[in-house]
């Protein structure tokens, strides 16, 4: 089977959405039949994405298979409603890493083995290996960052060697912004036109240039790129500024893009069928009752900035179930520190219809979220708990409940007398032998349901499989106290070991569930549990 290769890189600057492009291009060409997958190339020498901090980096996004990758593999699971592997993700530490090894156990036969072309040759074998898997007509492989980075050179020399062997397969898009500063008034291309030169050094000419701006491009300047960069105006793509990231497809498509691309390939272009995708659109556009949620956290901020990237899939995950439900989402981040100095700003929680608390590490800010969990308990407000957010919930609980006042978890106070939340016995032993990278429990795994239980009735069925990331667990020498105090399990592993999911009864929606439900809800069908909460949330509103 013969595998076509679209390139995306970016220009003049990161963050412009070449993630979006590449998974709105990669919907379209499914809906016309073909069948397609998406790699994320992370430049990054960290061996994946577990260990870089979620404010610089954003999301972990974590596979069924337990891969810690980039935000931008969720955005492809999202639009393309396909499940990605580990072979769909690398970094420049996990290439290097194959290299050095296969180098150690004599694997290069003696030779000296030259970073060129010996690293460029790892990225095409995986970029092969995961083609192969999927049988993808189509794979869209996004290189990060920037052309002219020395970060990105080795991906694209990939890119060059890939076209050297069949230039028909292989096709380029570089995904480039186009300021309009406010002094000058006009859009101006000079950036873009200097990232075509950056990679043209490399030896590639890029074949589609999408242009990420406020505002749409206008005829002067699609001339003035075309001339100057190379490239058919028709090859050039206009990407003003969406409502919704979940709208570009259908801006893709109105301008032809996927066609066009079918015909740079000289294949055939059957129709797209965006008939669902247009409907879910036209709805969340539409969609006026709004719905207030308010996710309490601490990844938010860097410098002046705040930043949401860190949760970016809870975000969406509200997104698809308030507009199921009907309701526009308005969603706040909260700082739990705040309620640590100011207590009484606790009371500003009743601004909202239902309260998240995600996933998170480390104490700062945890005794905040504690007590905003406690009066979310207590003043019977829809508290939805994922990972840390659970865990929290069991401590509170504990505390306030059997009165344990030192209850904890053992990654905060080890000395705890209640050490409600515990190292899990698999990952002591991982972090022995590994350090830090790659020693959480990962992945995806089943868990069964209690049945009388609110995950059991938002599920709708008795057994389920979710992704975790995590290294503490229930403990289960208080699990028959705290049951006995009214916590319900509602859900464990198949083996009744370890607790995935509590509840608190008499109480519109308390639930926290050990894993990330996240991660697996997608557009058209958003996350049972999500849509429990956000149902609970409308129900808020009418008390
Ligand atoms: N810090 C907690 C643990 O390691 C929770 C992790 C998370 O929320 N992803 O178990």
């Amino acid at each position: 089977m013969k595998h076509r290769f679209i390139f995306v890189v970016g220009g003049v600057m990161s963050g412009v959405g070449k993630g979006t492009s590449t998974a709105s291009l990669g919907l379209i060409l499914r809906s016309k039949g073909y069948t397609v997958t998406a790699i994320k190339i992370d430049p990054y020498v960290n061996v994946d994405a577990g260990t870089m901090n979620p404010v610089e980096h954003g999301e972990v996004f974590v596979t069924v298979d337990g891969d810690e990758t980039d935000q931008d593999i969720g955005n492809y699971e999202r639009f393309l409603d396909i499940n990605i592997t580990k072979m769909n993700y690398m970094t420049t530490g996990r290439v290097y890493q194959t290299v050095i090894d296969r180098e150690r156990h004599g694997g290069y036969h003696g030779k000296c083995v030259e970073v060129v072309p010996r690293v460029p040759e790892e990225v095409i074998a995986r970029i092969d290996a995961a083609a192969k898997a999927a049988k993808a007509d189509f794979v869209l492989i996004e290189i990060g960052g920037t052309v002219g980075e020395y970060e990105n050179i080795l991906f694209l020399e990939a890119l060059r060697m890939m076209r050297q062997r069949d230039v028909d397969s292989v096709r380029t898009v570089l995904v480039s912004y186009l300021p309009v500063p406010p002094s000058i008034g006009e859009m101006k291309t000079k950036p873009t036109q200097h990232a075509v030169r950056e990679i043209n050094r490399v030896g590639i000419a890029p074949d589609f240039i999408i242009c990420r701006s406020e505002q749409a491009l206008d005829a002067p300047r699609r001339e003035k790129l075309s001339r100057f960069c190379g490239v058919a105006e028709n090859h050039i793509i206009t990407a003003a500024n969406a409502r919704s990231i979940y709208e570009v497809p259908m801006s893709f498509e109105s301008q032809h893009f996927a066609d066009t691309v079918l015909k740079s390939f000289r294949m055939k272009a059957p129709a797209s069928n965006l008939t669902t995708w247009t409907k879910f659109v036209d709805g969340l556009m539409t969609v006026k009752d709004e719905v207030r949620i308010g996710v309490i956290g601490k990844y938010f901020s860097t410098g002046d900035f705040t930043l949401s990237d860190a949760y970016i899939s809870v975000l969406e995950a509200i997104k698809h179930a308030a507009w199921a439900t009907g309701q526009k989402p308005v969603i706040e981040w909260l700082n739990s520190e705040a309620y640590e100095t100011d207590p009484a700003l606790l009371a500003e929680l009743h601004n909202y219809d239902g309260i998240l608390i995600p996933g998170g590490f480390g104490s700062r800010g945890v005794e905040g979220k504690i007590a905003a969990i406690a009066y979310a308990r207590k003043h019977k407000i829809p508290y939805f708990g994922i990972c840390y957010g659970m865990q929290c919930a069991v401590i509170e609980f504990a505390r306030s409940e059997l009165g344990f006042a030192d209850a904890n978890t053992t990654e905060i106070d080890p000395k705890s007398k209640h050490p409600v939340i515990h190292i899990m016995n698999d990952q002591t032993a991982k972090l022995k032998d590994a350090g830090i990278g790659g020693t959480l429990r990962l992945g995806s795994y089943p868990c069964d349901l209690a049945a009388g239980t609110q995950s059991r009735k938002d599920y709708g069925q008795a057994s389920i499989s979710e992704r975790h990331r995590h290294r503490y667990e229930f403990n289960n020498d208080y699990r028959t106290q705290l049951e006995a105090a009214g916590l319900v399990i509602a859900g464990t592993s198949p083996d009744n070991r370890l607790v995935e999911i509590i509840e608190v009864a008499d109480h519109p929606f308390f639930v926290g569930v050990q894993f990330h439900p996240e991660f697996q809800s997608r557009p058209l069908t958003p996350h049972p549990l999500f849509l429990g909460f956000l149902k609970a949330a409308k129900a808020q509103k009418s008390k």
